[in-house]
C-alpha cells in the first residue's frame, strides 16, 4: 500500500523519457482543481505606497501585495508528505516561516508557479462554481522536476497555511461576478478587481 506522494516519488526517481505525459495522467487521475492566485507585478493596486513599495496590510482588493492578482482555475495534486523535506532547499527555510505539515502541491509546468502566489483550495457546487475557500496556501518554496531532456515536467510546491487570510480570500470567491467565474471554467484568467479596468485584462 502506497500513498500518492510515495508513488509520484517514485515516478520522478525513475525519470521516464515521457514525464510529461506521465505528468498528465498522474494530474488527470490525482489532481483536484484550485484556484491559482497570481501576484501580478505589473499592476499596482490603489493602496500602493511608493515609498514603502508595499500595499496596505487591510486592503480587501490586494491583501496587502500592493498588486493585483490574476485567478485561474488549475489542476493540482495535493500531498501533505514532502519527498524533498531531506533537501537543502527545505533547510534554507526561516525558522517560522513554514507550518508543521509541509503541504505539497504539484503543478503541471505549463502553469509556472512562483513563490508568494496563492492556492486556494475550494469546494465546488454541482455547476462547477466555486463555493467555500477551505484553505489559502501561500507557495513559499518551489522545486521544478526535470526529464532526461533537462525540460521542466513539473513544480512541487511547498506551502504555508495563511488561516489569516481565509476571510479575505473567500470573500473575494464569492463576489466573483458570473463573467470571472465562466472565464475560470473556460480555463481562463480573471483579474480583479473587476470594476478595476487594467489593460492586462484579455
Ligand atoms: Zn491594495
Amino acid at each position: 500500500m502506497y500513498t500518492f506522494s510515495t508513488k509520484i516519488n517514485q515516478e520522478f526517481r525513475n525519470v521516464d523519457i515521457n514525464l510529461r505525459h506521465e505528468t498528465q495522467i498522474l494530474t488527470e487521475e490525482f489532481g483536484i482543481n484550485v484556484l491559482y492566485v497570481r501576484n501580478n507585478k505589473f499592476v499596482k493596486c490603489k493602496c500602493f505606497d511608493d515609498l514603502n513599495k508595499t500595499g496596505d496590510s487591510k486592503c480587501p482588493y490586494c491583501h496587502g501585495s500592493g498588486y493585483f492578482n490574476s485567478i485561474q482555475m488549475i489542476p493540482a495534486i495535493e500531498s501533505s508528505n514532502s519527498p524533498y523535506s531531506s533537501t537543502n532547499s527545505i533547510q534554507k527555510l526561516k525558522i517560522g516561516v513554514t507550518d508543521q505539515k509541509n503541504e505539497v502541491y504539484y503543478i503541471q509546468q505549463q502553469y509556472n508557479p512562483k513563490e508568494r502566489d496563492f492556492i486556494l483550495k475550494v469546494t465546488w457546487d454541482k455547476d462547477k462554481n466555486p463555493v467555500d475557500v477551505v484553505k489559502v496556501l501561500e507557495l513559499i518554496n518551489i522545486w521544478d522536476t526535470r526529464g532526461d531532456n533537462g525540460r521542466t515536467e513539473l513544480f512541487a510546491c511547498l506551502t504555508n497555511n495563511r488561516t489569516d487570510l481565509m476571510n479575505s480570500f473567500n470573500n473575494t470567491v464569492k463576489s466573483l461576478p458570473k463573467i470571472a467565474i465562466n472565464e475560470l471554467l473556460k480555463g481562463g484568467k480573471y483579474i480583479w478587481p473587476a470594476n478595476i479596468q487594467t489593460d492586462s485584462h484579455k
